[in-house]
């Protein structure tokens, strides 16, 4: 159940604050957020780490709160060779950050065919096992209301799911703020972002893409174009 002040967050003008806020006033409030999530949930507060930039701001700021604040990261056998490296960086360094795959057997280019059904089976599932095994609470993630046309409807603080509430600390940041906080703070990134891409995701399903909608790159040619892989969208506390 959401309670006290992390109820008046969820209740806020996304749209006004997004406009209304500078840079300076998005990371206090997202240090806050996280501050005020982490006195309620305590070690059961855990940050979802995609290894993309968002991840990697909101995974910068949840070390400033508490360095102890653990983390997982769902990987799939389709991530790219420059993701799989960083991984494997970004492990050793946090030990605190937990891996969480599927290695079932699918049938062959599922992603092409299906890529809904893949996308549940390669990274929903191991977001439920996560969750199930790390005993969370309360999830951060770094979704953010301007990344393209299916994120403009979330809140900072949601409950889509009964006794699981899910924390957007940086729901309100632009992208230019992203890599404003990324360049200040001279926080390590994916490598993949100095060869054009946007936002990151499997090879077979991750495209350059230039314009305004950051995600138009992801499952260019099928009917998930631009969309998502179904973490923020599907039940995540059912088998
Ligand atoms: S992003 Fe593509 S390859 Fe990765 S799980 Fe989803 S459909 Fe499969």
């Amino acid at each position: 159940m959401l309670t006290g002040s992390l109820m008046d967050v969820a209740q806020a003008d996304v749209k006004e604050l997004v406009e209304g806020l500078n840079f300076a006033q998005k990371v206090d409030r997202s240090l806050s957020l996280i501050e005020q999530a982490f006195a309620e949930f305590g070690d059961r507060l855990v940050v979802a780490n995609s290894l993309g930039k968002d991840s990697s701001v909101v995974w910068h700021l949840a070390k400033r709160v508490r360095p102890e604040i653990p983390g997982f990261i769902v990987t799939t056998r389709f991530k790219p060779a420059e993701t799989k490296r960083f991984m494997a960086e970004e492990v050793a360094r946090y030990p605190e950050l937990r891996v969480f795959d599927n290695d079932e057997e699918i049938p062959d280019r599922l992603y092409a065919t299906d890529p809904d059904r893949c996308c549940d089976i390669l990274k929903v599932q191991p977001t439920r096992e996560a969750i199930r095994e790390m005993d969370v609470a309360c999830w951060v993630t770094g979704l953010r209301c301007t990344e393209g046309r299916t994120r403009t409807d979330f809140k900072e603080v949601e409950e889509r799911d009964e006794g699981l509430i899910k924390l957007n600390p940086i729901l309100l940041w632009y992208e230019r703020e992203v890599w404003q906080y990324l360049a200040l703070n001279q926080v390590d990134v994916n490598p993949l972002y100095a060869q054009g891409y946007r936002s990151l995701g499997c090879w077979p399903c991750t495209k350059i893409a230039q314009g305004a909608d950051e995600r138009a790159g992801r499952w260019v040619g099928t009917s998930k174009c631009g969309g998502e892989c179904g973490i923020h969208t599907r039940p995540l506390l059912e088998s």
